[in-house]
């Protein structure tokens, strides 16, 4: 029997990391937690489903076409996105997912000894894709639930490569605005890449709220995240990217597997775009559903925190993984926050009015409040 030397082969920043264990398929929840139905609130998706057009175009995909690898570089969706920015194509790069384009953009700029700056209660991935490839992540402590601009900018050194923001903030909602956003990108001056997070972008209406695509121009450092996943609801399928200054694309791409983005969800993502309608419904729902939630949850007693975005942080008086279990036991599944550094806070996605309902039902019932 031969052993693996597994001590001398795995580097050290792989035997430190603790991998994330995603949840379990429906079928095999339900069975665990005794449930006959099961609410999804962890993962932000959007329960109107995908918009019209992109529901034709993957009910009309062709069979065949499976066996066919798919455009490399998402040629058509590049295309069209850029029409719609006033930007040229090649300052796109596309991928399954804004996950993977995490990764693309921290390949591209750090090399041994290299440090990542973003804010310690924010989407974890920036944080985990940085650590895993053996880089440092200095998360700054988040002020008044948003990021801290004076508090990243004085844990820049010479090995800071990449700045992460999420605006709006994954899992608080809160947002920078446009000014607050340049004074910060002006202090920054060029020195390191700034990427901004937008995964929420079409859910946001304040007036105030910045474009990242709109500063490119001046900041040509910027680097920003859309993703198909949230307000377009193709998370299934796995399609985000990326959209740059067309030097920084050109460095980016050269870390990109080609064919990592699926047919089906290119020709899904680009029949997507358009429909204002969908959008305007979609945020027709969140808004109710957060009138809703704050209503409720304010009776109950709760201390909620919430802002853009189609979801709520809800501070709870048991510990969250209890609160999870139990809730799982009445079919409606929360995000607990304890791994986003919130502990005994859980997150919720705002969805119909049915399943929000059914949430603050279970929720009475397991905090035992009537
Ligand atoms: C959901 C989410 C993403 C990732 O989206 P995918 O395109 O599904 O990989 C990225 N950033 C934030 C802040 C998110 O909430």
């Amino acid at each position: 029997m031969i052993s693996v030397s597994l001590d001398r082969l795995v580097p050290s920043h792989i035997k430190r990391f603790v991998p994330y264990i995603p949840s379990k398929p429906d079928d095999v929840l339900k069975k665990l937690y005794g449930c006959s139905r099961l609410y999804r609130l962890n993962n932000n998706e959007n329960p109107l489903g995908p918009t019209p057009e992109a529901r034709k175009v993957i009910k009309g995909f062709p069979p065949p076409r499976a066996s066919i690898y798919p455009s490399g570089d998402a040629y058509h969706l590049r295309y069209r996105l850029a029409e719609i920015y006033g930007l040229h194509p090649d300052q796109i790069l596309v991928g399954n997912g804004a996950n993977e384009v995490i990764t693309f953009v921290i390949k591209a700029f750090c090399q041994e000894g290299d440090n990542i700056i973003t804010a310690d209660k924010t989407f974890a991935v920036y944080e985990w894709v940085a650590e895993f490839s053996g880089f440092e992540a200095r998360v700054v402590p988040l002020k008044d639930y948003g990021f801290d601009d004076e508090g990243m900018l004085q844990q820049i050194d010479e090995r800071t490569k990449i700045i992460f923001l999420c605006n709006p903030n994954n899992p608080t909602g809160k947002y920078w605005d446009e000014n607050r956003l340049i004074r910060f990108l002006d202090r920054v001056a060029g020195r390191q890449i700034v990427v901004i997070d937008e995964a929420y972008f079409e859910f946001v209406e304040k007036d105030d709220y910045p474009n990242g695509i709109t500063l490119l121009n001046e900041y040509p450092n910027v680097v920003v995240f859309r993703t198909f996943s949230k307000m377009y609801a193709l998370a299934g399928l796995r399609i985000g990217y990326l959209v740059g200054d067309m030097e920084v694309v050109n460095i980016i791409r050269r870390t990109c597997v080609v064919y990592s983005v699926n047919g089906l969800a290119q020709v899904a993502a680009l029949a997507s775009l358009d429909d204002q309608e969908h959008i305007l419904r979609t945020r027709e729902l969140v808004k109710q559903g957060k009138e809703f939630l704050e209503r409720e949850l304010t009776n109950m007693g709760l201390e909620i925190v919430y802002g853009e975005g189609n979801f709520m942080m809800i501070r709870l008086p048991i510990s969250d993984s209890l609160a999870y279990r139990k809730l799982m036991t009445q079919g409606v599944m929360v995000r607990t926050m304890t791994g986003f550094r919130f502990p005994n806070w859980i997150r919720v996605t705002i969805h119909k009015m049915e399943a929000m309902e059914a949430f603050m039902e279970s929720l009475q019932k397991i905090l035992s409040i009537n």
